[in-house]
C-alpha cells in the first residue's frame, strides 16, 4: 500500500546486496515517484512522463499510472531482452512498483509485466506491510485480504514483510496469524468495528468465522519477516526467505506453470487476446488536436517524443547518489528498435503507435485480435 515503505525497502535491499557483494539488477516501475533514492538500470520514468500523461489525457493520478504502465508494457519484450542479456552478471533483480499497487496488480499491463518475469525467472512477491499502521485488527484484516487477493491474482510465492519494525514490532500481528482465536478476540473488541451496537454476534461473527478458514489457508502459504528499512534490521532474514521461496517456485510453481501451459495452450491464447483487448480498452485515449482536414486527432503524441528527444534522452541519473554504492549504468535506449514507440511529425497518431507496438511485441497476435485492435482504434 502507498507509504508502506516499498521504495525505502528497495533502497535498503539494494545497499544490503551491495554490501554482500552481490549487486542486484534494479528496475523502477513507479512512473509517479518524484524521487528514486537508488540507482536503477531501468526506470519507467525515462520513457514515460507521468505528469504529461495526466495533463494530456485529462487523467487522475491512478488513471495516469495505468496508462503509463500500458505504454511501458508495449515494450516489455525489449525490457526482457535487456534483462536476459545481463542475467549472468547478477543473482537478483529487484523491482519497485507504483505507490497505488492496485493500479499495477489489477491492470492488464501489470499482468503482462509480472507474467513476463514469472515465465522466465523464479519470481517472488514481497508484500510490504506498514506495521505501525496495522495495529488495529480491522485494518490488519483488510490488509491481509488485499495481500491474499494479490497472491491469488499473481499465483506467485509471496513474502509478507512487516516493515518499520524500528517503530513497532510486528509480534502482535504474527500472534494473530498463528492463533486465530487471539485475532477473533481482538477483532470483537475492536472499537473501530464496534460502532454503537456492538458486533459480538450475528452477521459479523459468522463472517469472521468463515474468513478464519480462508485466512489460515492463506497464512500457511506465506513466509513472514520483520524488517526496518530505516535501520537495515531483518534483511538477512528477508534474503533467506527469498531463497526458500525461490526454491519453492522451482519445485512447485514452475511445475504447475509448465503443466498448466501444456494443458491449456488454447486457453492461454484466449487469455492473451483478452489481455490485449483489455489493454486496448484501458488505453481508451481520445484525441483533441485538429488535423488539416478538420478531423480530430491525437494531441498527446508529444509524450513519447519528449522522452525520445528531450532533456532526458535515454539517461536519468539517480536523484540521490549513495556514496558507497557503485551506480549502475542506465539501460533504456532500446537501440535495436528505436523508432518503436517514438512519435514524431510523421507519425502523430498515438493510437496507431500502440497498434504498431502491440503488433511488434506480440508476434503471435492472431489476425482476429489484430482486427479487434484495428476496430477499437477506428471506433
Ligand atoms: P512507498 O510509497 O511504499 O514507496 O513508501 P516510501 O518508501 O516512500 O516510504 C514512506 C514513508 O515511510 C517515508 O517517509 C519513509 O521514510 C518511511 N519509512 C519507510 N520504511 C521505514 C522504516 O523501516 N522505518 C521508519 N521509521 N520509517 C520508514
Ligand atoms: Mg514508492
Amino acid at each position: 500500500m502507498a507509504g508502506s515503505g516499498k521504495t525505502t525497502f528497495m533502497q535498503r535491499l539494494n545497499s544490503h546486496l551491495h554490501a554482500e557483494k552481490t549487486p542486484p539488477y534494479v528496475i523502477n516501475l513507479d512512473p509517479a515517484t518524484l524521487k528514486v533514492p537508488f540507482g536503477c538500470h531501468i526506470d519507467i520514468r525515462d520513457s514515460i512522463k507521468y505528469k504529461k500523461v495526466m495533463e494530456n489525457y485529462d487523467l487522475g493520478p491512478n488513471g495516469a499510472i495505468v496508462t503509463s504502465l500500458n505504454l511501458f508494457s508495449t515494450k516489455i519484450d525489449q525490457v526482457m531482452k535487456i534483462v536476459e542479456k545481463r542475467s549472468t552478471t547478477f543473482e537478483n533483480c529487484i523491482i519497485d512498483t507504483p505507490g497505488q499497487i492496485e493500479c499495477f496488480v489489477w491492470s492488464a499491463s501489470g499482468s503482462i509485466i509480472t507474467e513476463s518475469f514469472a515465465s522466465q525467472y523464479p519470481t517472488v512477491i514481497a508484500y510490504i506491510v506498514d506495521t505501525p499502521r496495522n495495529q488495529s485488527p480491522s485494518t490488519f484484516m483488510s490488509n491481509m485480504l488485499y495481500a491474499c487477493s494479490i497472491l491469488y491474482k499473481t499465483k506467485l510465492p509471496m513474502i509478507l514483510v512487516f516493515n518499520k519494525n524500528d517503530v513497532v514490532k510486528a509480534d502482535f500481528a504474527i500472534d494473530w496469524m498463528k492463533d486465530f482465536e487471539a485475532f477473533q478476540d481482538a477483532i470483537l473488541k475492536d472499537k473501530e468495528l464496534q460502532g454503537e451496537t456492538g458486533m459480538g454476534s450475528g452477521y459479523m461473527g459468522s463472517l469472521i468465522n468463515s474468513m478464519s478458514l480462508m485466512l489460515e489457508e492463506f497464512y500457511s502459504q506465506l513466509d513472514c519477516v520483520q524488517v526496518s528499512s530505516a535501520t537495515g534490521a531483518g534483511f538477512d532474514d528477508f534474503m533467506k526467505a527469498v531463497k526458500s521461496k525461490g526454491e519453492e517456485y522451482n519445485q512447485y510453481y514452475k511445475k504447475e506453470r509448465e503443466a498448466a501451459l501444456k494443458k491449456k495452450e488454447e486457453e492461454e491464447e484466449q487469455m492473451k487476446k483478452q489481455s490485449i483487448n483489455k489493454l486496448m480498452k484501458d488505453l481508451n485515449l481520445k484525441s483533441k488536436v485538429k488535423k488539416d482536414n478538420g478531423a480530430e486527432s491525437d494531441s498527446s503524441a508529444d509524450v513519447i517524443s519528449d522522452l525520445e528527444e528531450g532533456e532526458n534522452d535515454g539517461i536519468v541519473y539517480p536523484d540521490e547518489e549513495e556514496d558507497d554504492i557503485a551506480q549502475p549504468s542506465r539501460e533504456y535506449t532500446f537501440s535495436e528498435d528505436r523508432e518503436m514507440g517514438e512519435v514524431n511529425d510523421n507519425n502523430p497518431d498515438l493510437q496507431a503507435m500502440y497498434q504498431e507496438a502491440m503488433e511488434k511485441t506480440s508476434k503471435d497476435i492472431s489476425s482476429e485480435t489484430a482486427e479487434n485492435i484495428a476496430k477499437y482504434i477506428r471506433g
